[in-house]
């Protein structure tokens, strides 16, 4: 139907960093953060444009996915993104989240 499909479907090979029945969790292939990941539904909704009512616990379950990786990865501080449509430079067409994070790092503690 779509890359996203494809590689959820893993006929396209990926950077799998979490999966469960409705979500899918990859490394962004070109990231534009020290941690780029996209969540993304298993279900093939085109944008949030047309997410339907009914799909307002799926929102709820991408949003947790988001934090549960970001929390995984020791992201502090991280940005979720999603672009809805051409204009808002959505370039995939499969609903996804952007997790960006990882600018700093906690400071490690220092023996002296
Ligand atoms: P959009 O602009 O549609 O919100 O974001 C699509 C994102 O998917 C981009 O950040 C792009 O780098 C990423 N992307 C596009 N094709 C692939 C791919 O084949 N594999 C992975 N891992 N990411 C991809
Ligand atoms: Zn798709």
């Amino acid at each position: 139907m779509c890359v996203f499909c494809d590689i959820i479907e893993k006929k396209i090979p990926s950077e799998i960093v979490d999966e469960n029945d409705d979500i899918f969790v990859i490394k962004d292939i070109n990231p534009k953060a020290p941690s780029h990941f996209l969540i993304i539904p298993k279900k093939h909704i085109e944008s949030i444009k047309n997410l339907e009512g009914v799909e307002n616990l799926l929102l709820t379950k991408i949003i947790i996915t988001a934090k549960t990786v970001a929390k995984k990865h020791n992201l502090y501080g991280y940005k979720l993104i999603f672009n809805v449509g051409k204009e808002g430079g959505q370039i995939i067409n499969h609903l996804h989240l952007h997790l960006l994070g990882g600018w700093t790092s906690r400071p490690k503690k220092i023996d002296i």
